[in-house]
């Protein structure tokens, strides 16, 4: 049975037992213990006494940095065993869990060196006899909490910041795939970050996830996953007057305009949607095509789309793996049924894929819907699976009223060879990022986050470690004299 990481220590998790199953065939990976509520506790209370120990909470940033330099250097010796683990957990292909390790490293070593050269501020003196400095400090304790889809990325993307601004986490990560969160344990341990400033705790968001953000000495919460439980926990957090960084759902539009490359568009959209088997935040999940291209755009896309490798997520020529698990394929399919029973053609797709070894997996073919409106249902609510629905636009005007009919605002990819237009639509539409002939391309230096409802705050980037941490202004007086007010 493997153990959990609790302040620094490898203990048998005192809550229910669970199983890591790989998605691609049902085969059992491992079995774990989960944490109890008395552990969250236990981690925690450790977590707070680790930080406010002056050799980490006044830590010269260098010495943070050296932790986080030396674990990226870890990962990166590491890359094939972590890229196959990823695999195992949560079946996304070996060319995509690659990727993901890659980036968790690179954010390690961007958060170090960021970590090095952030300086305070001496602020310009605006009384008479005083000299202001304001300095940044560790928040305590920060609980994270991490979804299914990018592990590694996604845990790094807040474990490393938090550590940079000198603060100890305690991360749950989702009930289907901790072994990487745990393997990273022992990375951090190995590099020699200090006993209690990193726990996970595997178990369910319902137990282990609520008792974390409920504890008293929790000063942030860091959440990575739906919209739903971004809300309750925004919730939580406002009750208790902590910060938060939520990083939510997304439904989010491409858009073709009419003198778009046809031929990068079609490849863009496809992979914008149909890599990780769309089970990806920043899917693009709804497409707008420019009328007088439309019937040409949509036949290369069914075209190419048929194409997909659909296969085993270890075999090197697939390129759309399963679905995470049996139940998030009824999801799937529930919305595909409800796109055709309010009017939709399936113009490929709308089925699981069995035969050639994947009957065991959850796997679900690339899936091409036309016919509906924006109102749909498969418009609106995030689907998280290989489902895309096209629709024709007229004017530049309607379509980004229509794009931006949602209650979301992650992403959305604009095609074009005109780059004025290109940049004004981007600037209409109300999303977090705008890819603009080119989708899902993720730099570590530029910060990512949600409009609307799809989240608060923003991670990487320079600001992260910012958000980490929370500013304090020291005024130091340079009279000698003493104050006349006193003075009768
Ligand atoms: P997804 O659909 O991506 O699984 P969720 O929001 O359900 O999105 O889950 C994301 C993470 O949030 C998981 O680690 C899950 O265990 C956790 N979680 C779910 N509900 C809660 C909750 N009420 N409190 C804290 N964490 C939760």
């Amino acid at each position: 049975m493997k153990k959990i990481f609790l302040a620094g220590e490898w203990v048998l998790g005192q809550g229910k037992p669970t199983v890591s199953y790989f998605p691609a065939d049902g085969t059992k990976n491992d079995e774990f213990s989960t944490a109890s509520v008395e552990q969250v506790d236990e981690a925690v209370r450790k977590a707070h006494q680790a930080w406010q120990q002056p050799e980490w909470r006044f830590s010269l940033p260098s010495q943070r940095a050296r932790v986080l330099w030396k674990v990226a250097e870890l990962i990166e010796a590491r890359v094939e065993e972590l890229a196959a683990l990823q695999t195992r957990d949560n079946g996304k292909p070996l060319s995509e869990t690659r990727g993901l390790v890659m980036s968790a490293a690179q954010t390690a070593r961007y958060m170090a060196s960021v970590l090095d050269t952030l300086d305070e501020e001496l602020t310009n003196q605006r009384a008479s006899d005083t000299l202001t400095l304001s300095v940044y400090e560790p928040l305590g304790v920060v609980a994270a909490i991490t979804p299914w889809n990018s592990p590694i990325a996604s845990e790094m993307q807040k474990i490393a910041p938090a550590l940079a601004g000198g603060n100890a986490i305690v991360l749950k990560p989702a009930e289907l795939t901790s072994l990487v969160a745990l393997r990273l344990a022992e990375l951090f341990e190995e590099a020699g970050l200090p006993k209690g400033l990193l726990s996970i705790l595997p178990g369910k968001g319902s137990v282990v996830g609520n008792a974390l953000v409920q504890h008293h000495l929790v000063r942030k919460i860091s959440f990575t996953g739906g919209t739903n439980t971004g809300k309750q926990l925004a919730h939580v957090a406002a009750e208790r007057l902590i910060s938060t960084s939520l990083e939510l759902g997304g439904k989010s539009p491409t858009v073709v305009l009419e003198d778009a490359d046809l031929e990068l568009a079609v490849n863009g959209v496809i992979y914008g949607i149909f890599s990780s088997a769309g089970q990806a935040c920043i899917a693009g999940s709804r497409l707008f095509v420019h009328q007088s291209r439309y019937d040409e755009f949509v036949a290369r896309l069914v075209e190419k789309t048929n194409r997909l490798r659909v296969g085993h997520p270890e075999d090197p020529a697939t390129q759309v793996g399963p679905l995470i698990d049996e139940n998030h394929l009824r999801g799937v399919d529930a919305y595909v049924q409800q796109a055709k029973a309010e009017g939709g053609q399936v113009v490929t797709g709308g089925h699981r894929v069995t035969g050639n070894g994947l009957d065991q997996g959850s796997y679900y073919a690339p899936t091409v819907i036309t016919g509906l409106s924006n109102s749909a249902t498969v418009c609106q609510e995030e689907i998280f699976g290989p489902v895309l629905v096209v629709m024709p636009f007229e004017s530049e005007q309607e379509l980004v009223s229509v794009a931006n009919q949602s209650v979301y605002g992650l992403a959305a990819g604009i095609w074009t060879e005109n780059y004025r237009k290109a940049w004004q639509l981007a600037r209409l539409l109300d999303v977090g990022t705008v890819w603009i002939n080119t989708y899902k391309k993720f730099s570590i230096s530029t910060p990512f986050g949600g409009f609307k409802q799809s989240g608060v705050g923003r991670e990487k980037g320079r600001h992260s470690i910012l958000s980490y941490m929370q500013q304090k202004s020291i005024y130091i007086g340079l009279d000698s004299t003493p104050n006349p007010w006193c003075e009768g």
